[in-house]
């Protein structure tokens, strides 16, 4: 077993889970009335074996596409794969908030952690930048990948944020989409605060910064401060760990641009 599916299984193993509300599960096949999905070896082994589901059981299908579909185990063999029925739609797509996240890479418990709870707090993209202080210069991308995932699946988003490879700073900046607000977390103080620089734009699409435990050097600041689209924000006057600043950044941007107006689906969903 991986030691993802060892993570996977810590997490989400709970007796009490079977009879609570089908399991959900991210797929990448299209879903529709009557459609098979295919099973791989790691996702009936997770079925079976620490979900302890079996042939008919129900399981919520979602692939970021098509909605939420109800489904049910039509064959399953632990350590071969296995297959599910579509049988009818939960709930439509809907457009998600437009914020991305992009953060110096962090050790890999912030990293995870910073996976998590971004995708949690709706992150529509986690994109890790390469800054002068960064202390760690490499992500694993099929780990982020893969705690998104779980993550999308727990907290019953219709997406898995997109996770992209690792930028250098003044690379990721060159040719920023016109119509997109940098937000850049900065604790040196002078700036406005974060809710009057999100309550002051109507925009719709956002990115927010946040720089690696060291801060981002002086260059830096002047690249960011060259980008018209950029915008310099407090969050307070304490200096927050970057994955605290990413978390509080992201909670604050969704109770005044993003979808905090809505409640969770029905839990039977
Ligand atoms: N270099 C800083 C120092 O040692 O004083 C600390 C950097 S902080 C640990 C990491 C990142 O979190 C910063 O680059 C910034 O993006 C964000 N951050 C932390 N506290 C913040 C605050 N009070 N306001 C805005 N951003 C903050």
């Amino acid at each position: 077993m991986s030691r993802f599916s060892r993570d996977r299984q810590r997490l989400t193993a709970d007796p009490g889970e079977k009879n609570r509300r089908p399991l959900r599960l991210y797929v990448e096949a299209p879903l529709a009335v009557g459609s098979a999905v295919a099973l791989d070896q790691a996702q009936a082994h997770y079925l079976t074996n620490v979900m302890r589901r079996r042939v008919g059981d129900p399981v919520a299908l979602f692939n970021g596409i098509d909605g939420e579909w109800f489904a049910r185990i039509g064959d399953i063999r632990p350590g071969r794969g296995g297959m599910l029925e579509v049988e009818s739609r939960a709930r439509p797509q809907i457009a998600e908030p437009d914020i991305w996240l992009m953060m110096a890479p962090v050790k890999r418990v912030p990293i995870d952690l910073i996976t998590v709870k971004a995708t949690e707090l709706g992150a529509s993209l986690l994109w890790p930048v390469i800054t002068q202080h960064a202390v760690v210069q490499r992500v694993n991308l099929r780990r982020m990948r893969a705690n998104a995932v779980e993550a999308a699946e727990q907290c019953r988003r219709l997406s898995v944020p997109a996770c992209r490879s690792p930028t250098a700073l003044a690379e990721a900046l060159e040719g920023w989409p016109a119509e997109r607000i940098l937000l850049v977390c900065d604790e040196r103080g002078g700036n406005e605060m974060i809710h009057q620089v999100l309550t002051r734009s109507k925009a719709e699409s956002w990115a927010i910064m946040v720089g690696p435990e060291g801060g981002f050097t002086d260059e830096e600041f002047a690249l960011l401060r060259g980008l018209p689209q950029c915008r310099f924000a407090g969050l307070g006057p304490r200096i927050l760990r970057a994955e605290t600043a990413a978390i509080a950044a992201l909670a604050c941007w969704q109770s005044i641009h993003g979808d905090w107006r809505e409640n969770p689906p029905p839990s039977k969903s």
